[in-house]
């Protein structure tokens, strides 16, 4: 499989393959009812869980309308600590920044803290580029890099492969990157755990440059926040020399009060923990402790134009918890490469339409890739309306796009016109109603055939009910 998500088939192209997959099918069933249940277990711990959501919702909004002050107030802040601040508009920008800064220390490796934006901007890719290796080390990370794999879900990027799977490829690919797996290993959860623990202890051992993402940034005094589960995170952190963060605009928090708000949100949403197990904070630098030099990359690549969309700006709100990801029927059958892109699922469905537009086949599928069930908004802890987003969506892209939408249009106005001329319509059901001994049981173009491909049309009476109703009243 490529690394990359350049030039992906449509949505519905792609999901007729990996539906197909039973032993995907399999593992993603498995761990996404596994994650929901206990999320929706620890959701409901709490008596103030509704107030909380809302608290998010609020405050994420009134710091997206105000975003431009409060970024100010974040860069004034991490540079007064010993910070640098870089703006990137885009992912290209975004990779040069980082990549003359890694050049810069001399150095040809880096570790990385699992980061969902440095994926989006396939830093990865453009670092290997340069003649710089960098070495995922949360541990669904590793298994994607050794795998030459993509991620497939925001909080658990390998959850599309089982622990036999993972026992192959560290066996298979370990040596290649560094210290090979242990001799006979085998797949219980504590081996796999263990070999990768000593895989990734020389890399962060000699690592002079770690390259984070972050889940928040407090404006108030420029300090970034990581929560994560395995400490792979707070060794990056904290052991080498130089810190890159590459952080989206809209993570973003005006002080700490609000920050305690998400701090509860998230674990219990992603992970279903009442408090995750490592939470890092870093303001700028100090010395004789962590990095010595640390660097900040607030990123754009889209962000503006989001928010910019009265409805669609909602999507901004997203702490990337993941729990829309578990609860969705689509997701759940899938499975995350079907979407394209580092963000997949019900946000990634609103999300990456909006950050890269609509031009390509995958991202103008992305709003239909849902049926619009409303799980995911019910789940969402900062309550992002993603049907709504979703059909806003669909409306732009049938306004502007191909064929298929075209004829939908035509048919929706045929059918409007007939609905404002009851004589017109008494007449094409009378004749409808008489003819229907010879309408097809399926569709014959090519366009409307996928609708009969899975139902039936429905039969038509032997009268209209208004003639019915006529003569039997
Ligand atoms: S949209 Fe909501 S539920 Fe989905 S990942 Fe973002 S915050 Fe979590």
């Amino acid at each position: 499989m490529s690394d990359t998500y350049l030039g992906m088939p449509s949505f519905p192209q792609a999901a007729k393959a990996s539906t197909r997959d039973t032993r995907l099918r399999a593992n993603l069933t498995h761990a996404t009812r596994t994650i929901r249940d206990k999320r929706a277990r620890a959701v409901a711990e709490l008596d103030d869980w509704a107030q909380l959501r809302e608290a998010g919702k609020r405050i994420k909004d009134r710091t997206l309308r105000h975003l431009d002050g409060y970024l100010v107030q974040l860069e004034q802040n991490v540079t007064a600590a010993g910070g640098t601040v870089h703006w990137a508009a885009d992912a290209a920008e975004a990779n040069r920044i980082v990549a003359d800064l890694v050049k810069a220390t001399g150095e040809s490796e880096v570790v990385k803290v699992k980061s969902m934006a440095t994926q989006e901007i396939e830093l990865n890719e453009a670092l290997a580029a340069e003649g710089i290796t960098a070495y995922e080390t949360d541990l669904a990370e590793l298994i994607v890099q050794l795998g030459e794999d993509r991620p497939s879900h925001i909080l658990v990027p390998a959850i599309h492969r089982n622990r036999g799977e993972v026992r192959d490829i560290f066996a298979a690919k370990m040596g290649e990157w560094g210290r090979p797996a242990p001799e006979g290993l085998g797949d219980s959860p504590a081996e796999l755990a263990e070999a990768a623990r000593l895989h990734l202890r020389e890399k962060f051992l000699r690592a002079k440059v770690g390259i984070s993402g972050a889940n928040f940034m407090v404006a108030e005094t420029g300090t970034l926040v990581v929560v994560e589960s395995e400490g792979n995170g707070r060794m990056c952190l904290t052991l080498p020399e130089t810190l890159i963060s590459v952080v989206g605009i809209e993570k973003v928090l005006p002080t700490w009060r609000d920050l305690e708000v998400f701090l509860q949100l998230l674990p219990r949403s992603s992970t279903a923990e009442r408090m995750n197990p490592y939470t890092s904070f870093w303001t700028g630098t100090s010395d004789g402790d962590g990095p010595r030099d640390f660097h900040l990359v607030l990123l754009d690549n889209g962000r503006t134009d989001t928010l910019a969309d009265e409805v669609g700006r909602q999507a901004l709100r997203c702490i990337r918890c993941s729990a829309c990801l578990n609860v969705c029927p689509v997701y759940e059958r899938a499975g995350g490469h079907a979407y394209g892109s580092v963000y997949p699922g019900p946000i990634g469905a609103i999300l990456t339409p909006q950050l890269r537009g609509t031009a390509s086949a995958v991202d103008a599928s992305l709003p239909f890739a849902s049926t619009l069930c409303g799980a995911c908004y019910e789940v969402c802890p900062v309550a992002i309306d993603i049907p709504e987003v979703l059909v806003h969506l669909r409306e732009q892209v049938v306004e502007r796009d191909g064929p298929g939408h075209r004829t939908e249009r035509a048919v929706v106005r045929a059918g409007s016109w007939l609905l404002d001329h009851p004589a017109a319509l008494g007449a094409v059901e009378r004749w409808a109603s008489r003819t229907r001994g010879l309408h097809p049981r399926r569709l014959p173009t090519a366009l409307a055939r996928a609708w009969t491909d899975s139902r039936d049309l429905p039969e038509l009476p032997e009268a209209p009910f208004r003639d019915w109703w006529r003569k039997s009243r």
